[in-house]
Order: structure tokens, then sequence, then C-alpha cells
């Protein structure tokens, strides 16, 4: 028998079997039981929290033989059987991605018109914000008059991109990311469910592994365990973003350079490198600001606290930010290692310890460092505003930090708008 990944073996069959959304299955549960299920469902969320695996069911439980009174589908009957199998005709799945054309929306509504008498049928349409808008009028039309044996399940990841015409024709519910501790609770019962042979002595590294690169996403974490299994149970640790930010906190230059270089060694990408090592800086600030995420593995959750007892959240603040902004700039830049080595280094000036203080992290010595790296940013920029020319290239901070004294701003880095590559002919007006 041909290997089934886990993420398909222990799909959820059952309302009571999808993790982590109790609300949307309150409510698709209860309309199954109360007969008053709508015609229109905008599901969304990202990807792996079980949108399409939420219609499957939905679809099951209309038309299950032997619905019980709790609304769950039994999952043996004829019907049941057909739609896990994906020959039922009362369930259509459409992926709006490939389909986005108007005339594959006339077609798929022709059949909408057709109904099977006693039947139920769902129509899934993925990924809907990648309709084209003659699509999208298409299907408005028919979301207006439904005809009464069909429910609509709309799908998508990028919700703020679906018309509000359609949307406000829709019962719309936002699927989450699953947090860490329940991840790891499932990826547990996975294992022993499936018998699966990871030897107890690694189960919490195996377990705290999985659930880290699975951020959340279902189906990315037991893919990750699909690969662990794959690899006799072994876990190929990446520790790169550790080396790198327990390098920042020692003001370690030799160290979070070698630590880049053994990185790129293993494969890594620079740009998902810092992306990883800037997450690690947020998830420290948050958890230093008492709001620590939820999705966190054990893992790191316990290297966010250790970085935020370690760094004053200032400190972390003003890291995001230059790591934050070095991203922006990696996105257009011809070698992004480069970029990712300078902003390093510049963040172990910024969080070096005091030798004074034998070693330690010292949170005076660190914000006076602070200080005066901002001061001389502000006089860099103040010079190059009196003496506009040629020579000021991308990556300069002059704007936004020309103010010494000013707390730096939340640091969004991934909203920041891309700063032009190119050099201004005239300085900025002030603000
Ligand atoms: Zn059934």
């Amino acid at each position: 028998m041909a290997y089934q990944s886990l993420y398909r073996r222990f799909r959820p069959r059952r309302f009571a079997e999808i993790k982590g959304q109790p609300h949307v299955v309150a409510a698709l549960q209860g309309a199954v039981r109360e007969g008053t299920v709508g015609h229109a469902y905008l599901l969304h969320g990202p990807r792996g929290t079980g949108k399409t695996t939420t219609a499957r069911v939905l679809a099951k439980a209309l038309n299950c033989e032997n619905r019980g009174d709790d609304g769950e589908p039994c999952c043996v009957c004829e019907s049941c059987v057909a739609i896990e199998e994906g020959r039922s005709f009362d369930l259509h799945e459409l992926d709006a991605a490939s389909n986005n054309r108007v005339e594959n929306m006339r077609e798929l509504l022709q059949r909408v018109n057709l109904g099977t008498p006693g039947r139920a049928k769902v129509y899934l349409l993925d990924e809907v914000h990648m309709l084209t808008s003659g699509a999208e009028n298409a299907l408005l039309k028919t979301l207006e008059e439904p005809p009464a044996h069909v429910t609509w399940v709309l799908a998508t990841t990028e919700p703020h991109k679906v018309v509000e015409t359609i949307r406000s024709r829709c019962q719309v519910f936002e699927l989450r990311l699953l947090g860490g501790d329940a991840m790891a609770e499932h990826v547990r019962w996975v294992i022993a469910e499936a018998g699966l042979d990871i030897p107890a002595d690694r189960l919490d590294e195996v377990v705290d592994h999985v659930v880290a690169e699975g951020g959340g996403s279902v189906r990315d974490t037991l893919s990750a365990l699909d690969r662990v299994v794959a690899a006799g149970g072994v876990v190929d640790l990446d520790t790169s973003t550790d080396t790198l930010l327990e390098a920042l906190v020692a003001g370690d230059v030799a160290g979070a350079l070698a630590g880049v270089a053994a990185a790129l060694d293993r494969g890594r990408d620079p740009r998902t490198l810092g992306a990883d090592v800037l997450a690690g800086l947020r998830d420290a600030f948050l958890t230093a600001m008492g709001a620590p995420p939820a999705r966190l593995s054990e893992r790191a959750r316990r290297r966010a606290e250790t970085l935020a007892g370690a760094v004053a959240p200032r400190v972390l603040t003003r890291a995001v930010e230059v790591l934050g902004s070095a991203l922006v700039d990696m996105r257009q830049a011809p070698d992004p290692r480069i970029d990712l080595e300078v902003a390093l280094v510049r963040l172990c000036g910024v969080a070096d310890a005091d030798p004074g203080a034998g070693g330690g992290v010292d949170e005076g010595a660190l914000a006076a460092l602070v200080r005066r790296v901002e001061t001389l940013e502000g006089r860099l920029a103040a010079l190059a505003e009196s003496s506009p020319g040629p020579g000021r290239a991308r990556g300069g901070e002059s704007h936004r930090d020309r103010a010494p004294s000013a707390p730096p701003p939340p640091a969004v880095p991934s909203r920041r708008p891309a700063r032009t590559t190119a050099a201004p002919a005239a300085p900025p007006a002030p603000p």
C-alpha cells in the first residue's frame, strides 16, 4: 500500500475531530442539528487550518443517511464514504486559483442549478480571492438568489481580497492557527495512534521540533512529522537561529558571522534566516511585555524567556527595528547575505555586554549604547540633510531615526514599505 501522509490519515472526519476551531464547529454543527444551515459561508485563515476539511465534514453531515441527533455524520454510510473518497456528486470542490475565469464560473453555475431531490449540494470554492471580477460577478448573482439545495463554502487565506459584496452575503468564520500546547498534544496523539517508532527519550525533542516547524498549521506540523519519520525518527535540529540570538546577546560579532556562515553552509537562505532571528527577537519582546505568543513551541518559549530576561525591552525593540529594515533591504539586494551580516554586526554593538560587569549583560550600559548609536545616527542624518548629493546610498536610516530622544516606534517590519534603492535627488522636506 502506498504511504499515506499523516495529514491525510488523520484528517478530521467529524466535527468533534476538528482541532482548535470551536467557534466554527459550534456554529456549523448547531446549524446542521437545527436545520438552519446557511447558503453561503466564507471560511478564512492561514493555510493548513482546516478550511476544506470543515467544508467536507459539513457536506457529509448534510447528506448523511444516519446522521446523529448531535449533527455528526456517521462516516460509514454510502454518502459519507463517497464524499471521503472524493467521488460524491454532493460535494464539488473547485480551486479558484486555477479556475478563476468567468467561463469556469458560468460552467459551475449551470451545474449548481441542477439539483438532485433530497440531496444538499456543497460547493467548495477554494482561494476565492483569486477570481477575476467577471467570475466574481457571476458568483455574486447566485449568492443573491441561491437555489434552496445549495450551500456555498468559500475559502481563502486572504479575506481582505474578497470583495465586500461577496463577503456581505456570507456568514464569515475565521479559522485560527493552533497554539503550541494544543498542537503538541495533537502531535503526541498522532504519534501514539499511528504507532510511530520514535524512541521515548527523543519524543519531547521530536514533538517540540515539529510544532516549531509547523508554525500552528496542522498540515505543516504533520508534514514535518512525516519528514522526521522518514529520517528514522532523527530530528535534524537546526540551531542556527539560537546561535545567532546567543551571539547577539553576548555582543559576539565573530560568533554571529560564524553563525551566518554555518547556517548558509547548511543550505539556509539568508532571508529566511534573518526572518527567523527577527521572529525570535519579536517573541522575546512580546514575552518581555507580558504577552508571549501562544503558538510557540516549548523550546521557542524557553528561548524567548531567556532572551527577555537578558536584554532590556528597549534594546529588543531597537534590534527588531534594525533587523526588520535589513530584511526589507534584503528583498532587493543582489547579495542579501551582506545586509544580514551588517545588521547583525550593528546589533552586536547595540546589545554589547559591559566588560566591567564580568561578561554579564548590564542594562544600563546597553541603554547607553543604544543612545550613543541613535545620537550618531541622528548626526549622520542631519549631516546628510545639510549636504544632499549622490553619496546617499540605500539603507540609510536617516529620516526615521533623526530625533535621538524619540522612543523607537512599535516594530512591525513586515508592513513597512520597501524603501527605494535609488539615491534621492533632493532631500525630503522636514516633517
Ligand atoms: Zn453517513
